[in-house]
């Protein structure tokens, strides 16, 4: 059961377990951002919010973001990124968005940026007038994926960095998982950890994930599960 909260005028927030996802309105068209964990149903849900056109981006394509995909037949995601939902046997159309396009929902222009780390083709978006920055997995205050094929750990704290580029343009950052909403300063912050664990500066403890032992890093704003080495 999918728990929807409207958190302003034109953007709700669909809590799916431990997953959520988002959905902007414009003047012209609405937008799903990812299709959640355990909603194959996730574009009857986003229809039941708005009378507008539902579109579906994806953040990135891992398991948990997914779900609904094959409801909307096609759908906006990074190139890069169409190895991990393949794999997945997901079918439906890959509409390629990258760095520096802009969608417009009418009024609401979503700019999108190039986070690779977490996947090789995760995005964000950056929802210019609502100063808004939705990061997907690689902005939050849980634990960052960051073990297993398609994660790399250097690009992320790239990606991150780029992000200073952005800087003065949003005011917060929703994220996937754990707090909705994390301040622009939890950026420089998750920079230094990931750089920290690179350095061999940080301790990792090892735990059981799913049958994996991963080596979980946790500061005390955020975590990082990483492949033991
Ligand atoms: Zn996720």
């Amino acid at each position: 059961m999918s728990e929807i909260i409207q958190m302003n005028e034109n953007t709700w927030r669909i809590e799916d377990g431990m997953v959520r996802m988002f959905l902007l309105t414009g003047t012209k068209e609405a937008l799903l951002v990812d299709s959640g964990v355990s909603a194959p149903n996730a574009k009857e849900i986003a229809e039941n919010i708005t009378d507008l056109t539902v579109k579906l981006l994806n953040t990135h394509a891992d398991g948990d973001h997914i779900a609904g995909n094959e409801a909307f037949g096609e759908f906006y995601m990074h190139p890069k990124e169409e190895g991990n939902y393949r794999f997945r046997g997901k079918t439906g159309k890959i509409v390629p968005v990258q760095q520096g396009d802009v969608l417009d929902l009418g009024e609401r222009p979503l700019e999108i940026i190039d986070l690779p780390g977490h996947t090789p083709g995760s995005i964000g978006i950056l929802d210019v007038n609502n100063r808004v920055l939705i990061g997907g997995d690689s902005i939050q205050d849980g634990r960052i994926y960051m073990f297993g094929e398609h994660r790399n750990l250097q690009n992320y704290i790239v990606s991150l960095e780029k992000l200073s580029a952005y800087e003065g343009r949003f005011d917060t950052v929703y994220a996937s998982h754990s707090s909705v909403e994390v301040a622009p300063d939890m950026i420089p912050k998750l920079i230094a950890g990931a750089k920290q664990i690179l350095a061999g500066e940080a301790t990792g403890e090892e735990i059981d994930l799913f049958g994996n032992s991963v080596l979980l890093y946790q500061f005390e704003f955020a975590g990082f599960l990483c492949p033991k080495k």
